[in-house]
């Protein structure tokens, strides 16, 4: 029996959402007295160090399969059966493209009570848990009780501080029993442009909205995002409107995110969006209308037209590091 935690890999190296999964995990082990473990899809073997840190000592690879190439529900086999070869009873995802698509089909195999995009475990007393959801676009939050012998969650990303204890990793290598699925991928669409890192875990986010116009005025996000190593994001509209894709909107439909610093250019900041950025450390609006509902959430606040104030900061910025670099 033991608590296990779905690690993910980008570039080689561990996403922030893993380790904040294994600084749950830990928390979680030690509260049940299970051990805990890891597993991770890769093709290829990574080397054990990328595992130092976390505080999990066993972590198993699960071969043949990658998690951004392979369809989910040859992962979502190839991890129940990983499951019930170790006898695991606790699953903790990360709230991501990977936990959307796996958590809910493990639980129903597993028959395991379920709990998805919670922010916090509060309470574990026997097979009663009691965890922490927001609700409402993040203006309340709820509590639910899960009861069982066996429970998966997923944790929403930056929800809770990730924490690296010294600790290092024996990796050993899973299987899978092979299956005849009969379909070919036809198409693999890559999610995130270039080295930008993904939204859920990036630490600088420059995000416009309908103020920008057009698509064709993207080039002030990106340029901006380039001088301050950002990733772009945008509100919903934008993306409605194809002006920038889907997969960059964020908000109550779209991607939480708590970057350090988020740049809002030409957005209301409207509580549909708020929901999804609210948890940044620092937010910087820049609007031309200084009653735009986001100037009540800014750390810092610019009145004026995006078109004048953004090259200038842009500019700001390129001075700045050229003294300073
Ligand atoms: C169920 C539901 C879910 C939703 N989910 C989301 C979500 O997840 N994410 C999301 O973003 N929205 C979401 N919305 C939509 C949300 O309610 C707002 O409509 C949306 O966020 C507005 O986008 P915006 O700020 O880009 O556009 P607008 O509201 O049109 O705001 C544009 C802003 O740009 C400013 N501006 C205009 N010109 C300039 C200029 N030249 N320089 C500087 N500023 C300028 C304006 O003053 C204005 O404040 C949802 C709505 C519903 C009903």
């Amino acid at each position: 029996m033991s608590v296990l935690v779905l690690l993910d890999l980008k570039n080689g190296q561990l996403k922030k959402s893993s380790m904040e999964l294994a600084t749950l995990g830990r928390n979680i082990s030690e509260k049940t007295g299970l051990p805990l473990t890891g597993a991770f899809f890769s093709e290829t073997g990574p080397e054990a160090n990328i595992f130092s840190g976390t505080g999990i000592t066993k972590i198993t690879r699960i071969i043949g399969l990658d998690s951004l190439k392979s369809p989910d529900f040859l992962l979502l086999h190839a991890l129940n059966e990983f499951i019930q070869k170790n006898g695991v009873k606790i699953v903790l995802f990360s709230f991501d493209n990977l936990g959307k698509s796996l958590a809910p089909g493990l639980a129903a195999k597993m028959d395991a009570a379920f709990a998805s995009g919670i922010s916090q475990v509060e309470e574990i007393s026997g097979n009663t848990w009691v965890v922490k959801k927001n609700i409402f676009s993040g203006k309340a939050f709820a509590r639910y009780e899960l009861q069982g012998e066996k429970i998966v969650i997923s944790l929403i990303p930056n929800s809770i501080e990730p924490i690296t204890v010294n600790s290092t990793a024996e990796l050993s290598e899973f299987q899978p029993s092979p299956k005849v699925c009969g379909f070919q991928i036809k198409e693999i669409k890559k999610l995130s442009e270039g080295n930008m890192v993904p939204l859920p875990e990036a630490e600088r986010v420059v995000s416009g909205g309908r103020g920008l116009k057009g698509p064709e005025n993207w080039y002030l996000v990106e340029e901006l995002a380039k001088e301050l190593n950002a990733t772009t994001a945008c509100s919903r509209p934008v993306a409605d409107m194809h002006w920038r894709p889907h997969h960059e909107h964020v908000g109550q439909t779209g991607i939480t995110i708590r970057p350090n610093l988020y740049i809002a250019i030409g957005i209301s900041g409207a509580i549909q969006h708020l929901a999804g950025v609210n948890g940044s450390k620092t937010i910087v609006v820049i609007n031309n209308d200084k009653e735009a509902p986001f100037f009540k959430s800014a750390d810092y606040g610019v009145v004026g037209d995006a078109f004048t104030v953004v090259p200038k900061f842009i500019d700001a910025i390129r001075k700045w590091k050229a003294q300073h670099q």
